[in-house]
């Protein structure tokens, strides 16, 4: 089969790799699209590449299945990439991500990937490829699961802070909860993606302050509700910064340091700070419900490339002038 790995200093090589064979308990899939991941390009741009085959979100038809996953050949399948051991309370309620087991399947900017049984989310029929691997993966189940905990409303104001894939689904289920959303963001061309899937502003941080730029939006009291999706150490400071007395902050983009000022960032408007990480199986039945009651992603995927264009596809996600770029088989 073909499938791509990353080939060291941003290169993406399409190689011809045996097809996997299901181990018991795993299904085989079909992959038919797959969408590249902000958290790719560490791999991308590393000097000898990373381990492949590439890519972690994914769907496609299913091949061959234990009879116990209830799963019919053909059937379409939102793969998870994450697994667990499936007995832990992490893994009974959804959320292998937590548990002790848990173990990363890559590999579906491929033609085949074989997952355990427990990776895989059934995708109803009337849903096709390209918009379940939204739905079911980390472009909006990341976004989802932070946006539930903090407990959206339409009286809300949300700062968004970086507006790569998971800053734009954040955006895009934010105008389906009908709150204001206010976007940061230095390159020209997500601040535009941003407005256009539903932000009222899109300040660019190179060219103003944009923690009092925010204040000044919000009648001087702050945001009721911030959300760092960069991975920039700095907008840490800006969502502590430009969050309302009491309001709520979630942060979502993965970075590995940032400095903090406890009492004047924090204790003294008594933040609620939550960390989110992922996704659970509930979340994705829950977003199924949101996309039949309205939840537009049109404009979220701006490139779609064949697998075998795959290097190129890549290099547009990089120069970071697209939003989500699929990959079609
Ligand atoms: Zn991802
Ligand atoms: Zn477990």
């Amino acid at each position: 089969m073909k499938a791509a790995f990353y080939a060291g200093d941003s290169r993406i090589e399409l190689r011809d790799v045996p097809t996997p064979t299901a181990g018991p308990g795993d299904v085989l899939v079909r992959i038919r699209a797959s969408v590249i991941c902000g958290s790719e390009l560490h791999d991308y741009h590393a000097a000898h590449g990373g381990k492949g085959p590439a890519g972690h979100e994914g769907v496609g038809q299913v091949v061959s299945a234990p009879a116990t996953a209830g799963l019919a050949q053909g059937q379409l399948v939102a793969v998870q990439v994450l697994s667990g051991c499936g007995n832990c309370e992490h893994c009974l309620s959804g959320d292998p991500e937590h548990c002790a087991a848990m173990r990363f399947h890559g590999g579906t900017h491929a033609e085949y990937m074989a997952v355990p049984a427990m990776c895989c989310r059934p995708v109803p029929a009337d849903i096709p490829a390209d918009l379940a691997v939204l739905l079911g993966g980390d472009a909006i189940g990341t976004p989802y699961h932070a946006l539930s905990r903090l407990g959206i409303s339409a009286a809300d104001t949300a700062a968004v802070f970086g507006c790569g894939p998971i800053g734009l689904g954040c955006i895009a289920v934010l105008r389906f909860y009908a709150a204001r959303i206010l976007a940061v963001e230095p390159v020209a061309y997500r601040r535009e993606l941003a407005r256009q899937l539903g932000a009222e502003i899109a300040l660019d941080p190179a060219a103003e302050d944009v923690v009092p730029r925010i204040r000044e939006l919000t009648g001087g009291r702050g945001a009721s509700v911030t959300l760092d999706c960069s991975p920039e150490a700095e907008t840490v400071t800006m969502a502590l910064e430009s969050a309302a007395i009491h309001g709520r902050v979630a942060l979502i983009g993965e970075k590995p340091a940032a400095g903090i000022r406890p009492s004047p960032q924090f204790i003294r408007k008594e933040l609620t700070v939550y960390g989110s990480w992922y996704f659970t199986g509930p979340d994705y039945f829950q977003i199924l419900d949101l996309y039949r009651r309205g939840l537009d992603l049109t404009g979220l995927i701006t490139h779609r490339f064949p697998l075998e264009e795959a290097d190129r596809a890549f290099a547009i996600f990089a120069s970071r002038r697209s939003g989500k770029v699929l990959l079609v088989q």
